[in-house]
Formats: C-alpha cells, structure tokens, sequence
C-alpha cells in the first residue's frame, strides 16, 4: 500500500424499498426526493473530501441497489476520480437486495468496475425471510447469481443470518447447503442481535421463546462451520467463509486496523488514529452539506491500551490471529507480555492457543469471540 492510499473507501447509501423489523443501521424508506437530494449531497462530499488513491471501495446500505444502476455507475466515477485506485487488484463491492436487482444491472455494474457482490439473503427458507421482513424469493436469488455471473462479477458472496426465531437446526442446514450449492464464493452467518429500538426488540420482550437460546445459538454456529468447513469454505474470520482468493479485501483491511474514509449519513472513518462517526441524522448531514459546513461528527482518538486493544481484539477475529512480532514492529510491544495474564487465562480455559509466535482463538473460543477478544478491549 502506498503511504498516502486509503485502506478502504466505504460509501454508505441508506435508502430501502422496506424497513427489516430487526434492522439498526442507519436506513431510510425510500423517497424518490430524499434520495435525489442524498444523492447530491454525497457527490459534494465526495468532490470535498482529501483526494488519496484507495485500496478498495465499498458500497453499503441501506439497499444501494434501491439507485438505479445509472446512478451507481455515476457514483463510482467519481470515486475513481476522487479516490484511484492503487492496484489491478482493487476489489469493490456493492451490497444488494436481491428482489430490487434490475434486468441490466449486473453488466451495468460490471462495466463501471464493481467485481464484487453481496447480497443480503439472510435466509433460503422464504418463511423465516418473511419473519425477517425480507421480500425476495429463493429464484430471486438465483436470478440475481446468474445475471452476475454472466456479467462476469469475480466474487459473490451472501449474508445469512443465524438464530431466527422459529429456526431450527433443520431449516439452517438447509439455508448453509443451498447457499453452498448456488455456487456462491465467500458467505458471511451472523447470529441475530436483537437491537433496542427495533420491532423485534418489541416482539423479544413479549415473546422470548420464540428466539433461539444461547444453546443453540452455539450449535447453529458449529453447523456453520461445520458444513462450510466441509465445502471447501475457508472460515477466515469469525463471522466470514470464504473459498480460496475470495476472501473480502475491504473487510481485510478493517481488522488489520488500517485506514479508512467513510462518506454518507452515519459512515465512519478511521485516519490516523483517529476513529469518527457521521450524524445518523439524515436533516442533518444534508444540511451540513448544502449549507457547506461540516458534517457532525463524534470523534475519539485511540491511544495507549484502548488503540492497543482494538489492534488485538480486530486480530483475534481473523483465522491468522495476532502475529507477535508484526503487532510489536507496528505497535511497539511484545503482547504476550503486555497482556500476560489474560492471555494466560484464556488459553488455560481452552479459548486461546498459542503456537510460537502466534495467538488464535480456540474452535471454543470463537463460540465466545465477543468474550474473549472484549476482554481486550477493557483491559485498562
Ligand atoms: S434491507 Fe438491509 S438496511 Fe434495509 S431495512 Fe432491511 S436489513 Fe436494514
């Protein structure tokens, strides 16, 4: 990477066809209006931002594909103007909800340089998609892979989710194979996090039983990496399986904890230490932008053993772990000095395990990964 480059571009387009009652990003109903007046804001602050080649470029939602393709197409020129790109190998994506793809779209995105897709499935048994909110159909999905592939998108990749209420390990080993057999390339499984705020935390107070508990939370989780694991999925990251050369560059380059720009309502950046948050009020970041002022931003600097931490609580996600004498060149300390004890802890319990100079999490220890690689991160 050259110095002054950007790990990651990440551009974030918060428009959806429909609201997921279990959703918390930052995501609006789409309104032709609101997203024509979002769509000029973002190009301003894209044509204001530090120009600086980019690694790769990310293009999350929100449901971008609620834009037409014109207007992606659009969007990424003038990334590319703003933001070149520093290799052939630059990878961008866009995420994309399969039942608002468009005859035309893939080749239209192909042209214009995307070479990834993500597509939020979430689940191949439409009952447990329609619990989710989510209104596309299985041949949806499989419309969406075959336009992409005939359009010569290299890698494509869908989300599941795990833990939904009334799943059964029945149903996810049915969801784990037919997204084994659509050919798919990398698939990332998050258990399902009842958010405050959402519709389902409602529907999680008055009916608990309906969800799935810790116990089989865990199992669906093995049945992950079990069934991906035998396909030939390498599990890469704790929520991330990937078939040989597809892993994700962009994610790559977050838990390696290098650089990124994100542009839009609600996106972070992490530059020089210094991680900031963009309102997730949508008034507000246009506002900001048409009155040509900045956009409201929370910003905190890592330093000392918070910096430290996230560093080592981003490497215990991946399979590689923490490098110890990578983290001490970058960093400047030997972590298994500096966290002797906890370390020490973990790997007696079976979490951790350690071969020379490396430090990975356990088959147990991803089951507890928000345990473990936390405790990092609170160290003080
Ligand atoms: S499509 Fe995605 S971003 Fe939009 S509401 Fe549903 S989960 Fe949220």
């Amino acid at each position: 990477m050259t110095e002054e480059a950007y790990g990651g571009v990440y551009v974030h387009l918060p428009f959806c066809p429909y609201i997921c009652p279990y959703c918390d990003f930052a995501k609006w109903p789409l309104r032709r209006s609101d997203a024509r007046r979002y769509l000029d804001a973002l190009h301003r602050e894209i044509a204001g931002s530090v120009p600086r080649p980019a690694e790769n470029v990310f293009l999350g939602g929100g449901t971008p594909n609620a834009y037409d393709a014109d207007a992606i197409v659009d969007l990424l020129a003038r990334l590319q103007e703003r933001f070149p790109q520093v290799d052939a190998q630059r990878e961008v994506t866009i995420e994309v909800n399969p039942d608002a793809v468009r005859p035309g779209d893939m080749e239209a995105y192909a042209r214009a340089g995307i070479n990834r897709l993500s597509i939020g499935v979430q689940s191949f048994r439409e009952s447990e998609s329609r619990a989710l909110g989510r209104r596309h159909s299985n041949a949806d999905v499989e419309r969406c892979i075959r336009e992409a592939r005939a359009a010569g998108i290299r890698s494509l990749s869908v989300d599941l989710i795990f833990a939904l209420p009334g799943q059964s390990e029945a149903s996810w080993i049915e969801s784990l194979d037919a997204a084994i057999a659509s050919g798919v390339d990398h698939c990332s499984t998050y258990g399902l996090t009842i958010e405050s705020g959402t519709p389902f935390e409602r529907l999680y107070a008055r009916a608990p039983e309906r969800f799935a508990d810790e116990d089989l939370e865990a199992r669906l989780y093995e049945l992950a990496m079990d069934r991906l694991g035998a396909a030939g999925f390498e599990h890469y990251e704790i929520s991330n399986f990937a078939r040989p050369g597809h892993e994700s560059r962009h994610n790559a380059n977050y838990w390696r904890n290098g650089s990124y720009l994100g542009l839009g309502v609600g996106a972070a950046s992490y530059i020089a230490g210094e991680r900031c948050t963009a309102t997730r009020s949508l008034t507000a970041y246009m506002e900001a932008i048409e009155r040509d002022e900045p956009v409201p931003r929370d910003c905190e600097r890592l330093e000392g053993l918070a910096r430290l931490g996230e560093a080592m609580m981003l490497a215990l996600r991946t399979a590689q772990g923490v490098d110890a004498s990578a983290f001490n060149q970058r960093y400047g300390i030997d972590p298994f000095v500096t966290y002797a004890s906890t370390i020490a802890g973990f790997i007696e319990v079976g979490l951790l395990e350690r071969s020379d100079e490396r430090l990975r999490l356990t088959r147990r220890g991803r089951l507890l990964a928000n345990t473990v690689c936390g405790a990092f991160v609170t160290l003080e």
